[in-house]
């Protein structure tokens, strides 16, 4: 095989342009191994000959040819996210919702049944309903704690894939990863989860028997609100058709966004020990406090699934939800009150985030969808940063004031005869 020399010794004839070109893209050649991943911001790979360059974009032999099909730091990431899902394989997208469009992507065709959990991301609901709607694909949509109903729909209608997350955006709604692997494949159906609220730290549902996961690793995994990124983790074959759906598609994520979140990948398990400290202490007084009507937090005992998720995680994570009274009116005082947190949409961030569903992520869903999704007017979903507990604890104290106080005042200009709406 022939060799094209990659530095020809004597440059000085050229012209400028030329010659400032090659001086400017020539790596340095590094023998000792890097402590960190080094970021590659190349969108293109050169290769020795034609004949490599064809081997390597036909995938006849591993290698890099343009950035959008594989990029160094790109795999980097997506082989340490591999190794910490517990999966064989893995990819990277630009962005969560991303990964889930490859995820699903890979697998339906038109005319097949998706069977997804009520209590699902906004965004996905509209993907589900919306894109792949279109494409001629039909969702049903189901309490997936319920695994005798779930059973039972795949039972009597034949389904490419259930769809579930580990624990729901925004009621936390947490489900039992195993039980409905094994539900899905007795109906020859796929499992994929959505594990962003929890992250690989708390659940890994491949190790539980899910088909594929996929994560949102602008949250936890990236963990500094600096980066949107999404994977989807699963068998080499699998993950092979995610990968085809990434080319042909172009989700692929950049450089730069993987660097960061390998960065975030290696503070991940002490960053998700303290959310969920907090979150823990957080969630057990507020629900001692007169102004909120319910906690839903995993670690908590009132919590719906509290011994699943005591088996199924080994702490409670960092993200609850609560309701305060006054219903929507509650809900926009105590956010309005807060000087801590974050008034934004996004979850698993250094900062605490604080978010009223019903005007941020669930917005797409009208009044009767909001209502089956088990979303109350009061619903606030917060995502416990890394800041001091008895400083958010205060904060949260000032919240619920003027949640209370705006209660009354909505309930003493209601009459007597009308209840006041949750
Ligand atoms: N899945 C869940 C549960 C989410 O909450 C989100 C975003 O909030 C996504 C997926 C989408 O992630 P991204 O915003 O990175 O596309």
């Amino acid at each position: 095989m022939g060799q094209r020399a990659t530095n020809p010794p004597d440059h000085s004839s050229r012209g400028f342009a030329t010659r400032a070109i090659k001086a400017a893209t020539t790596p340095p050649v590094v023998d000792q191994r890097a402590n960190s991943v080094p970021l590659y911001l190349s969108a293109t790979f050169s290769a020795a000959d034609a004949e490599e360059l064809g081997a390597i974009a036909t995938g006849a032999r591993p290698g890099y040819a343009y950035a959008r099909i594989d990029n160094p730091t790109g795999a980097a990431l997506a082989d340490a996210l591999a190794e910490i899902e517990g999966a064989q394989a893995a990819r990277v997208f630009a962005s969560g919702m991303s990964a889930i469009h490859a995820a699903l992507a890979s697998v339906l065709r038109t005319g097949d049944r998706v069977l997804a959990t009520s209590a699902i991301y906004g965004s996905t609901r509209s993907l589900l309903l919306n894109q792949f709607g279109r494409l001629g694909v039909t969702t049903t949509f189901i309490d997936a704690t319920d695994l005798a109903a779930v059973d039972a729909a795949l039972a009597l209608t034949p389904t490419r894939i259930l769809y579930v997350e580990t624990i729901s955006n925004p009621t936390i709604v947490v489900v039992d990863v195993a039980a409905l692997a094994a539900i899905a494949h007795a109906h020859d159906a796929l499992l994929i989860v959505d594990n962003t609220f929890a992250s690989p730290y708390l659940c890994r549902p491949i190790e539980l028997g899910a088909d594929l996961v996929a994560e949102s690793a602008t949250k936890f995994i990236g963990g500094h609100s600096d980066v949107l990124a999404g994977a989807v983790a699963g068998s080499h074959e699998r993950i092979a058709s995610v990968r085809q759906v990434e080319i042909d598609t172009g989700g692929t994520l950049s450089p730069l966004s993987a660097f960061l979140v390998l960065r975030g990948l290696t503070t991940l398990a002490v960053r998700m020990e303290r959310h969920a400290a907090t979150a823990r202490v957080l969630a057990a007084w507020l629900e001692t406090e007169p102004a909120v009507q319910r906690v839903l937090y995993p670690g908590l005992a009132s919590h719906p699934q509290h011994a699943l998720a005591s088996r199924q995680f080994p702490i409670g994570g960092g993200m609850l939800a609560f309701e305060v009274v006054g219903g929507r009116i509650g809900g926009g005082a105590f956010i309005d009150a807060l000087t801590i947190p974050e008034l934004t949409a996004s979850l698993g961030s250094i900062h605490t985030i604080v978010a009223h569903p019903p005007t941020t992520t669930h917005r797409q869903l009208n009044d009767a969808e909001l209502a089956e999704a088990g979303i109350a007017g009061g619903l606030l979903r917060c995502s416990v940063g890394l800041e001091d507990l008895e400083d958010l604890r205060l904060d949260f104290a000032v919240g619920l004031a003027a949640a209370s106080a705006a209660a009354s005042a909505a309930a003493a200009r209601v009459p007597h005869s009308q209840p006041v709406g949750a």
